[in-house]
């Protein structure tokens, strides 16, 4: 640990807050403020990912060792790490909402190793910041291991995210009321520690452009070029708009990537979009088990669901919107950036075509006609309450010749619901059977694509409720064997079949499982 080398670029090259400590305050002509992680009693790691590790150059030893609880709990600080929190601003749920910031996540400094790769490190949980607000700074087991668990599923799924390296339970039990609803129960609080390259935000552009303060943003943006986009090259608005416009191309990848594997943010806001096109702050998030575009897993959304599975792709152009408005004072017309933006849908649209071919074992995606044989199964899924990772992994099993839904049996809800469609099914296996014929690749390299397109394991929110109630009880054997199997998701494992299993009767109306809120 003393080896890791910190080149802390974003606090050397960018202006920060003169005043330091953690009360509350609005702050301007800066996008970072010193501030201290507060100790924890009893730091334990119950956690870490062996593959972050490995990234860091950390030994197993140094993460066995007691220093390892302390650093990663915020109770000691390794030398060269500065801790800080950032500044940035949003739109959340379509509002603006003026500064936001780091409330709970405190930096401790960009680390860099010898393949070269930069990342920042920081600590979310570790006490309050400047940009705490109404929060304690603090973060609690449940949402802790979610973000952490999912993090690290996310990277083996191959969706662009921020990692995580470990999860420390703080042994302090902190009060939270999950649904806002004057219900508060105390939970045992932990600190994840997070890793990316950059925790740069659309909401950090957002907030020097609502203040009118040109010459910070003019700062944020060349640096960000400079540190996170070292292969973009050019000079002044055509450089600002080359970057722009990869920002939109890597937000749509990102998406498409998202709609792949029935992943829903379930919290959208500007402040929650990365520059580097990587799923970022893990909160309500959920994982589409019935195929239904219109789910949100989020009660805070649950009116207008403004955040719900089928909207991702035009709410991240939205959010793109946003950023394009708080960079314009940068252009001299809006052309560029109109550019940008429309470059995202084409980009969308492309990605999801390749990812949406391999889905379904077609060597090359054929625009509208494929795009209507994929909307027809998608209705037929939503209407008769199909498991979206089930079908789709089961999907290379069938003989499309004879007989296909006996394959799939497992991946509906509802046997009468099932019956109720087959007809339609029997109907579109009939025009998918004719699309294979026209497609000239072999079967085995066919069932390869489609294996890995289609996850057999994904992180289920029944399945992370479990081992969320193990761990409250001190037992962390559910979330470690979760990683083990999330390190694989494409790879069938023996004995592993209840991580693939449809979601069980029970989850379907549990808090935690079907219902998710921001309480974090
Ligand atoms: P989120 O909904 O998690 O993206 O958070 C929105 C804003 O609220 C960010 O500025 C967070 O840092 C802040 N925040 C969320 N939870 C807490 C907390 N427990 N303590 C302090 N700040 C928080
Ligand atoms: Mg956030």
């Amino acid at each position: 640990m003393k080896d890791l080398r910190f080149d802390n670029r974003f606090l050397r090259e960018l202006p920060g807050d003169p005043e330091t400590g953690p009360q509350l305050r609005e702050v301007t002509g800066a996008v970072w403020s010193y501030v201290q992680p507060t100790s924890v009693p009893a730091p334990r790691l119950l956690a870490w990912s062996q593959d972050m590790a490995d990234a860091l150059g950390l030994s197993a030893a140094e993460v066995a060792s007691p220093e390892f609880a302390q650093v990663f709990g915020g109770n000691a600080l390794l030398p060269g790490t500065v801790p800080f929190a950032a500044n940035y601003g949003g739109h959340q749920f379509g509002h603006w909402a003026g500064q936001l910031g780091d409330g709970r996540a405190i930096s401790l400094g960009e680390v860099v190793t010898d393949a070269g790769d930069r990342w920042e490190l920081q600590l979310k949980g570790a006490g309050r910041t400047p940009y705490s607000r109404m929060g304690d700074g603090r973060a609690v087991l449940r949402s802790s291991i979610r973000e952490f668990v999912c993090s690290e599923a996310m990277h083996h799924l191959g969706v662009p995210t921020t990692r995580a390296l470990s999860l420390v339970g703080t042994g302090e039990m902190i009060e939270r009321d999950m649904f806002y609803d004057g219900n508060p129960r105390r939970e045992p609080g932990a600190v994840v520690c997070r890793a990316a390259p950059s925790f740069i935000r659309f909401g950090s552009f957002e907030l020097p452009f609502s203040r009118g303060d040109t010459g910070l943003l003019r700062q944020l943006v060349d640096f960000c070029i400079r540190r996170d986009f070292p292969e973009l090259e050019g000079e002044g608005e055509a450089l600002y708009a080359q970057w722009f416009r990869t920002v939109c191309e890597r937000t749509a990848t990102l998406v498409a990537h998202w709609m792949r594997v029935g992943f829903v943010h379930g919290v959208l806001n500007t402040d929650n979009m990365s520059v580097l096109g990587q799923t970022i702050d893990y909160g309500p998030y959920g994982w589409i088990e019935n195929y239904d575009p219109e789910w949100t897993p989020n009660t805070t959304d649950a009116r207008g669901r403004r955040y719900r599975f089928g909207w991702q792709p035009r709410i991240a152009h939205w959010n793109l919107s946003r950023l394009a408005h708080a960079i314009s004072p940068l252009f001299a017309g809006m052309e560029p950036l109109q550019a940008g933006l429309d470059h995202y849908a084409a980009a969308f649209s492309m990605a999801n075509g390749e990812m949406s071919a391999a889905k379904l074992g077609l060597s090359e995606w054929q625009g509208a006609d494929d795009g209507e044989l994929l909307a027809a199964l998608q209705a037929l899924m939503a209407a008769a309450e199909v498991d979206m990772t089930l079908f789709f992994r089961g999907l290379s099993e069938v003989d499309v010749a004879a007989d296909p839904l006996s394959r799939l049996e497992h991946a509906f809800y509802d046997r009468d619901r099932m019956e109720a469609h087959r007809g339609g099914f029997e109907d579109w296996f009939q025009r998918y059977a004719d699309r294979l014929a026209s497609d000239p690749l072999p079967a085995e390299q066919r069932r390869a694509r489609m294996d890995a397109a289609n996850p057999l394991y994904v992180p289920r929110n029944w399945l992370l409720q479990q081992a969320i109630d193990g761990a409250e009880q001190s037992d962390l054997t559910g979330v470690h064997t979760l990683m083990a199997v999330l390190r694989r998701p494409y790879t069938q494992q023996p004995g592993r079949e209840a991580y693939a299993a449809r979601r069980p009767e029970w989850a379907r109306d549990r808090a935690g499982c079907s219902m998710l809120s921001c309480s974090s």
